[in-house]
């Protein structure tokens, strides 16, 4: 079938490059439906701020179920005519997209760290590693390819091939505004499928300037659109008869509850949750460079990251030396306003999280734990803004709050025990198996452990192994519901379906009445 370029899209183009990004001009954040930013209706709201000042900077609309329908309304509207536009004329608008993101990742990163607070270079490195993920999407015409089989049965070829699901949905959480939207939207739509996003109502206005991205790459009105809001919005998703699948990252009880309530409406579901990250220092590592990764693993993006250590077991007679060399360099860490170059760690998403996070000082220090330092001593916890400094629990052991909940903040647990099988022991025990690492000189202890370990993604003195985008990206146990991995070769079967065609051509030499089952000849 031949597609007809869409002349809007092409105007669109013509007109250049776009100026300042919507989202960030505006007080108010609106849904993106059909190809265009669409004011909020439902008269509900919620707050969006600077974790820096502690002030609200704009309102995000919360959509009511009718709105949710609009977006998936248009999405379905844009299906026919999107998964019948040529591969190579598919690749040339995620070409645009990827070269439009690219040329536009301050801004993005800008808009990131002013409602997410994480510091400039890791707003600009979020973006970069959602980048990836559109240019494996760019890939898409070899991506899918599918198997031929001539001569099945005589005169008869099987081949399969792959296609798109229709309209796919999915939701999203605070701590990546841009990168996980990518992980799933560069994939989705590149497979052909239509896309509707609900982002974190905390930092809400990345989606929308990647919505005005992509409009100006060329993508057709409704291929991807974006709805605001909270639980009204994902529980219409997931009951909505008209979306196929939902993709979701968030922590492990809303994960659960997305992919018990989308699988029982029909729906296929990939639905990744929380974590309890665990980096093994073996005796033989090397010290300062285990040290290093675990202040940066622990207290990168203000330990906001699903795949940041929360916790370091010490096996054996490194413990001492391990937590004085952690300790020594906490006063190091620069800690201020994520719009300031020289910060390197930024304030919280919000002071609920702060003080939810902070209260763990206070029932390990109950529960028989020893604070090495407690982040509410730092200057700026006292200021309006969000911030905890860097805080550090050891002897900690995994009867304790501070072990068993994801704090999700800039607090490191150190776990001492005596041998390999007991760090070994305490990693697969645990409820989450998204990222684990290990820190030793020993060839055969690593290969050990990533034989035995039961983590989705396991690192050898890299302390947060989040795989490229050519790999796919998933936990195991309590970290991810359901089968499928997200992004990468995993992300192409979750968009896609699989087709198998059985084909014969009329030719006399093989035309005969068979009343039989059908068998290979
Ligand atoms: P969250 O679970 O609170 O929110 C995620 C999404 O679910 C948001 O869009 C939110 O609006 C929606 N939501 C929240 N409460 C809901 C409810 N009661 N019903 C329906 N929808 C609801 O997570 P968060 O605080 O935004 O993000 C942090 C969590 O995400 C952490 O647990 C972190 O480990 C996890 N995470 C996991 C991965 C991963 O790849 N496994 C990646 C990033 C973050």
């Amino acid at each position: 079938m031949t597609q007809v370029a869409d002349p809007r899209a092409a105007a669109r183009r013509a007109a250049g490059p776009a100026t300042a990004p919507l989202a960030a001009a505006s007080p108010r954040v609106h849904h993106w439906i059909d190809g265009r930013p669409v004011a909020a209706a439902s008269g509900r709201s919620g707050p969006v701020y600077d974790p820096a000042s502690g002030r609200i900077a704009r309102e995000v609309g919360f959509a009511s179920v009718e709105e949710v329908d609009a977006a998936v309304a248009a999405a379905r509207a844009a299906f026919p005519a999107w998964r019948a536009m040529s591969l190579s004329r598919r690749t040339e608008i995620l070409f645009r997209i990827r070269n439009l993101v690219e040329a536009h990742r301050r801004e993005l990163a800008a808009l990131i760290t002013a409602e997410h607070g994480k510091v400039v270079s890791d707003a600009q490195g979020e973006v970069a590693r959602g980048l990836e993920n559109i240019e494996f999407a760019t890939g898409i015409a070899h991506l899918l390819k599918g198997d031929f089989s001539e001569q099945a049965s005589t005169g008869v070829d099987v081949y399969q091939i792959r296609q798109p699901l229709g309209v796919v949905a999915g939701i999203t959480p605070f701590n990546f505004p841009a990168m996980v939207p990518m992980w799933m939207f560069a994939n989705a739509i590149a497979c052909g499928n239509t896309f509707v996003l609900k982002p974190s109502e905390k930092d809400p206005s990345a989606s929308l300037y990647i919505a005005e991205l992509l409009r100006e790459a060329g993508l057709p009105d409704g291929v991807f659109n974006v709805v605001q809001g909270d639980r009204v919005a994902v529980d219409r998703i997931l009951e909505h008869p008209d979306i196929e699948a939902v993709s979701f990252v968030g922590s492990t009880p809303i994960a659960r509850y997305v992919y018990e309530h989308a699988t029982a409406a029909g729906k296929r579901c990939q639905a990744l949750g929380g974590a309890k990250n665990h980096m093994i220092v073996l005796p033989d590592a090397d010290l300062e460079m285990a040290a290093d990764a675990a202040i940066s693993a622990g207290y990168g993006s203000a330990g906001e990251r699903c795949m940041a250590i929360a916790t370091v077991v010490a096996v054996g007679d490194v413990a001492d030396r391990l937590v004085e060399a952690i300790e020594a360099r906490l006063p190091k860490v620069k800690i201020g306003p994520g719009g300031d170059p020289s910060s390197e760690m930024g304030p919280l998403v919000t002071r609920q999280h702060r003080d939810r996070v902070a209260s763990y000082l206070d029932s390990a220090a109950a529960q028989g734990a020893r604070v090495v330092a407690d982040g509410r001593s730092h200057p700026l916890y006292r200021e309006e803004g969000f911030f905890l400094g860097v805080s550090l629990i050891d002897a900690v052991t995994p009867e304790m709050d501070c072990y068993r909940d994801e704090i999700f903040g800039p607090v490191l647990t150190v776990v001492r025990v005596p041998a390999y099988a007991d760090a070994v022991k305490l990693v697969n025990d645990n409820p989450y198996g998204n990222g684990t690492a290990i820190f030793t000189r020993d060839g055969g202890a690593a290969r050990q452990f990533q034989f035995e370990v039961k983590a989705g993604m396991v690192g050898v003195n890299v302390p947060i192994p989040v795989p490229v985008a050519y790999y796919s990206f998933g936990g195991w146990k309590a970290s991810l519901f359901g089968d499928s991995h997200m992004y990468g070769p995993e992300g192409i079967q979750f968009y896609t379906r699989a087709k198998v065609v059985t084909s014969r051509w009329p030719d006399p030499r093989t035309s005969e009445i068979d009343l039989g089952f059908p068998r290979t000849r």
